[in-house]
């Protein structure tokens, strides 16, 4: 059997991984350069997401890629701090991960085995008159072509959904839109806050998120809904600026760091596939469905799409519908987020913004 991935970030890398382990080729079709630098999220694994890993990578060396955080601080429900200690857990710590090193050390890991075109363009399929697809011809980095074929394909290309958004539906459960600057240099202002836990703080229109990140800079975000314009006017620096001195507690992290890096917007909309899977495709990760950053489990989701559809390729190599276990249980996680975002929005009631009302039961 030879399957074909459309990306190679974090759901797409954990696939190949456990296909080669199984014996089954692999061909990642990757549309970035590689090593292309991106904004640094700053993105927070708790210690579940962060055990998933070790055991995908059989290792819990992190340094590269990441470093242990022992809880996580929020002001969400109320003007105070709680801060959510990780000492109870298995393991005792997360982690705060650069995803585009998390992505390099997985490509790493996978170069000598897995071919990764890098930089491909002008991507077209070819499709037997049953549906199912048979080719997949393209240019690659230098412009050589190419036209491959495979048994099964498989979508990893996050939110862009090169693949699946031919053949699915895309269903929207809001329309939360994140303003991100990963360039704050650390403040050395005094606080009783921690300086290493990712920090959320609940605003009337929104929430922040903060937290240091592997480049040693501070990550600000602001989020907000998309509709109510606020991710536009805070483009400006010196608005984003404004608006973190009218926090409580972002401010105290960010107060006197200078702000480098432009301000970003990037969709953290909740949305899942109509059809996650059919015929010989199916997608995993954020191209299957995405959720809310608050839930810290969109790494989660990835590597556990990546591993889980892996084994059940191997598993059920002959059977035709072979997606239909996965997808199904996709489909019930993604009902028990949806409830479990709910339930947590619903614990901030001091707010009146059309942002709150929407979240309240
Ligand atoms: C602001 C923000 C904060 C977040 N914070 C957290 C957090 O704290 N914790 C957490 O767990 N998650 C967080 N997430 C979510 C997390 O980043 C994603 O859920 C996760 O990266 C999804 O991984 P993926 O592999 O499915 O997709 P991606 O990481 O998006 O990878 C997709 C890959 O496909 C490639 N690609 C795209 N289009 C094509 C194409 N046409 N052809 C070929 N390749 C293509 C891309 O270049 C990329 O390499 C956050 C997200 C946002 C927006």
């Amino acid at each position: 059997m030879v399957v074909i991935i459309f990306g190679a970030g974090v759901a797409g890398c954990a696939c190949a991984l456990e296909l080669i382990r199984k014996g089954i080729g692999c061909i990642i079709i990757e549309k970035s350069n590689a090593n292309q630098s991106t904004l640094d999220f700053g993105e927070t694994l708790p210690p579940e997401s962060s055990l998933l890993l070790s055991e995908l990578l059989l290792s819990e060396k992190h340094d590269t890629f990441g470093k242990k955080i022992f809880g996580v601080q929020s002001s969400w429900g109320h003007a105070g701090i709680d801060t959510r200690s990780f000492s109870s857990s298995i393991p005792s710590y997360g982690l705060l991960i650069s995803k585009f090193k998390l992505v390099d050390h997985f490509r790493n890991i996978l170069s000598p085995t897995v071919p990764i075109y890098y930089g491909v363009r002008k991507v077209s399929l070819s499709e037997k008159s049953n549906g199912h697809i048979t080719d997949v011809s393209f240019s690659d980095i230098v412009g050589s072509s190419h036209s491959i074929s495979a048994d099964f394909f498989i979508d990893a290309t996050g939110r862009h959904r090169f693949l699946s958004r031919r053949y699915s539906k895309i269903q929207h459960y809001d329309r939360l839109i994140a303003s991100l600057s990963d360039g704050f240099t650390h403040t050395t202002a005094n606080t009783t806050l921690s300086h290493d836990m990712s920090l959320i703080e609940s605003i009337n229109t929104g929430w922040w998120y903060t937290a240091s990140n592997f480049s040693d800079k501070r990550v600000v975000a602001r989020f907000s809904d998309a509709h109510d314009g606020i991710a536009r006017k805070i483009k400006a620096p010196s608005i984003f600026l404004q608006q973190i001195s009218e926090t409580s507690w972002v401010n105290q992290l960010v107060e006197g760091g200078e702000e480098l890096n432009k301000i970003t917007n990037f969709s953290a909309a909740s949305t899942k596939l109509k059809n996650i899977g059919l015929k010989n495709w199916v997608a995993i990760g954020d191209a299957a469905r995405t959720v809310d950053p608050l839930s810290s489990q969109g790494i989660h989701n990835a590597l556990l799409d990546g591993a889980t559809f892996a084994k059940a390729l191997v598993e059920y190599e002959d059977n035709s519908n072979i997606q239909s276990q996965f997808v199904e249980e996709i489909e019930q996680s993604y009902f028990n987020y949806l409830s479990k975002r709910d339930s947590v929005y619903s614990l901030e009631n001091r707010w009146s913004s059309s942002f709150w009302q929407l979240r309240q039961p």
